[in-house]
């Protein structure tokens, strides 16, 4: 999608500061951490919420979680814990509109979320 922030992320139009990147995913740092780790993971796929998701896309949700453990292990927060949250829509505050596992770790959150 032309006009997708995260579109322009993966095509290297915009800079991002990226972490990880495969055939499948790219993760980088989100530009308004909401924690001391806060990573976006992404699939190449544009694909606008996780209401679009279709059976095709079960391996890459997979992955997508998969690359979080991972990305989690390697910036030190998987004994700590961490949150993995995708936001779908208005109430969730979804404001990029190509899915985005957000990995969010390195204090202490808050249940139930605000
Ligand atoms: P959401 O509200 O779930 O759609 O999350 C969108 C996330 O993308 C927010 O946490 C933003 O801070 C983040 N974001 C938006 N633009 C960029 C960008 N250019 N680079 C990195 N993160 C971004
Ligand atoms: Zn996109």
């Amino acid at each position: 999608m032309s006009d997708c922030i995260f579109c322009k992320i993966i095509k290297k139009e915009i800079p991002a500061k990226i972490i990880y990147e495969d055939d499948k995913v790219i993760a980088f740092e989100d530009i308004n951490p909401q924690a001391p780790v806060h990573l976006l993971v992404v699939p190449r796929k544009h694909i606008p919420t996780i209401l679009d998701l279709t059976s095709e896309d079960n391996q890459l949700i997979g992955h997508i979680y998969l690359t979080a453990n991972n990305l989690a292990k390697n910036k030190g927060i998987s004994v700590s814990g961490f949150r993995t949250v995708f936001n779908c829509n208005k109430d969730a505050g979804q404001a990029v509109y190509h899915i985005h596992l957000h990995i969010l770790g390195g204090r202490r959150m808050a249940w139930p979320p605000g």
